[in-house]
């Protein structure tokens, strides 16, 4: 049956994801691009501020170099001899404007030149270093250009706090201040802008930096680890746009192309799948399925007792695996068709299996869909009728995310055991289900899935999960059907615990039901020119003469 919401669905997932899919990106990338902004901003701040101490750092050396040469000299205080060493001591200290004797806050000479003594009033700072700090003092003979002076012990240093903020500014907004963090009040020693507030002005522990953002202003503050000196550097946030559209310029096209490249993914998944939805549709419509039989063997007598009904779909010359088709058709609803056909086609070979051996029974796999579909039984029903078979001579296993959904299976899986057919649970072990839910199953046998088969004979954890399901089963007296077997060593280690029913290719591979009936034929004498290499040695013919259980009585002892 179609199902009309289908290709819309799909087309309008398809633009849910495709625009997800082309948003997500390019917002990602301009988060991206503005969080990368932020950080190379703060990176540029943090080196300005560093370059700045550097800068404080190298004036304070030579501050010191001329305090101790001018202290050490044994010169006539303001001598002409004294006069010019300054000059000499200037000369070689580029930060160093000028240096002189101070006295009773009053500069007596400077390398400057002798004059009158100037008088300068109190210093205002004091470092821990126990020097006096002046700061913007615009004197005559320096050209009135304000400059700070550094005095201890009677000598002074003039400098342009200026210099030290000679670093290349690339046309950012930059708020500075460099200051004493010893003193009492952190008074700027150079200078304090505007911009810069008090409270970015914390005495941090010597050589360390730190670098956050407050007020919309990325602010870095780092202090020396020789001299007595601070700086803080600020930005405004705003400033981070500049980096910002750079790195938008990289991401956004990324952004966009991994977006567009999902589009096309997804657009290529949808329409695959909607193709491959309306071929399956063709396909249901014109049955192109058919059906193989895996046997399943009683392992006590290693016989032939029924068999599990592979569905195929046969398109052109080529077969596609049920892997493949059946979750588009669970999907789109196509299952119904498919399981129709199956039901059709078991009703048609049943007889011919019947005639070989009457106890024979038939395990047909149901979908999640068809385990909440009442019409199921009415199928089952029309299927034993047709074949004129007995409840007994059909089985329907279903996985159990067919347990899981809803309570609609409940009913239908009453029905269907009301009828005497037995129900399985298929590839347990594999999905969710809980031992709880196990207990409130009506079913009647479990399906060990290869997964865990493969495991036995393995030191793997895994290993001993066979073993739980087989106590599990025990426990809740079900039958047991073991699948994927491949090995003798497995035969014999689920025939010792217990296990009563096995299939996988260590018995035979899924075969036609021509093959499948040659073989019983065989088996019980009926048709004797089945073709010698047909006939397995292990499996229907190992024990020609034992008897005949039914997968029916399995249930009869259950109740
Ligand atoms: P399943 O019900 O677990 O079926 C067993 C699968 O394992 C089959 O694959 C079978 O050929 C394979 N198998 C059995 N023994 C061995 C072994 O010893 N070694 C290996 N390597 N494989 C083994 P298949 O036929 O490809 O079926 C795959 C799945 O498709 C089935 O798993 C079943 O879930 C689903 N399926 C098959 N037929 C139908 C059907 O008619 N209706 C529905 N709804 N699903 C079906
Ligand atoms: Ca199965």
């Amino acid at each position: 049956m179609r199902s009309p919401d289908e290709p819309a669905g799909g087309i309008a997932v398809a633009a849910v994801v495709g625009t997800v899919a082309v948003v997500t990106p390019i917002l990602t990338s301009i988060y991206l691009a503005r969080l990368e902004g932020v950080i190379a901003l703060k990176a540029q701040v943090r080196q300005s501020a560093d370059e700045i101490l550097r800068h404080t750092e190298e004036s304070a050396q030579q501050n010191w170099t001329a305090y101790y040469m001018l202290k050490d000299d044994h010169l006539r205080p303001c001598s002409p001899a004294e006069i010019d060493l300054m000059r000499s001591i200037d000369m070689a200290s580029p930060y160093v404007q000028a240096v002189g004797r101070i006295e009773a806050d009053t500069l007596l000479c400077t390398s400057l030149g002798t004059t009158d003594p100037i008088p300068l009033g109190p210093a205002k700072i004091k470092t821990e270093n126990g020097v006096d700090a002046r700061t913007e003092i615009r004197l005559p003979i320096a050209g009135n250009h304000p400059l700070n002076i550094l005095s201890k012990d009677g000598l002074a240093v003039l400098y342009d706090p200026m210099l030290f903020l000679d670093i290349p500014d690339e046309g950012r907004d930059i708020s500075l201040t460099v200051f004493t963090p010893s003193g009492p009040h952190r008074n700027s020693v150079t200078l304090t802008d505007a911009a810069v507030q008090p409270e970015w002005q914390k005495s941090i522990p010597k050589g360390a930096e730190s670098t956050f953002v407050d007020s919309g202003y990325i602010v870095s503050a780092t202090r020396s680890r020789v001299a007595d000196v601070e700086v803080v550097a600020a930005v405004p946030m705003s400033d981070a746009t500049r980096y910002e559209r750079q790195f938008a310029h990289i991401l956004v096209p990324v952004g966009l192309l991994c977006g567009i490249t999902l589009v096309w993914a997804t657009l290529y998944v949808v329409r695959k799948r909607l193709s491959l939805a309306s071929i399956l549709r063709a396909g249901v419509r014109r049955r192109e399925f058919y059906v193989e039989y895996e046997p399943i063997v009683e392992l006590a007598t290693q016989r032939w007792v029924g068999a599990e009904a592979l569905v195929r779909w046969r398109r052109g010359n080529r077969t596609v695996r049920p892997d493949l088709f059946i979750p588009i058709a669970e999907a789109t609803g196509l299952i119904t068709g498919i399981t129709q056909c199956v039901f059709e086609i078991v009703a048609r070979d049943l007889p011919m299996m019947i005639a070989a051996d009457p106890k024979f029974s038939v395990a047909i796999n149901l979908s999640m869909t068809d385990l909440g579909n009442e019409e199921t039984v009415a199928l089952i029903q029309w299927a034993l009728d047709k074949s004129r078979a007995q409840p007994f001579n059909i089985t329907v296993e279903a996985t159990e995310r067919g347990f899981l959904k809803g309570d609609a299976w409940r009913s239908v899986v009453a029905a269907i055991r009301e009828r005497g057919v037995v129900v399985a649970i298929d590839d347990f072990g594999t999905g969710y289900s809980s031992l709880a839910l196990l207990q409130d199953l009506p079913l009647d046998r479990l399906k060990i899935d290869k997964s865990f088969v493969d495991t036995v004979g393995t030191d793997g954890v895994t290993s001993q999960v066979v073993h739980h399901i087989v106590e599990l089963a025990q426990s809740l007296k079900l039958g047991l059907v073991a699948e994927g077997v491949g090995t003798e060593e497995q035969v014999q280690f689920l025939r010792e615990r217990g296990v009563q029913y096995a299939q996988g290719w260590f018995f035979g591979k899924p075969m036609p039901v021509t093959k499948l009936c040659d073989i019983l034929s065989a088996r019980s004498g009926k048709h004797e020119e089945v073709a010698e290499e047909d006939i397995p040695l292990r499996g229907a013919l190992a024990n020609p003469h034992g008897d005949q259980p039914t997968l029916a009585s399995e249930r009869a002892a259950q109740s």
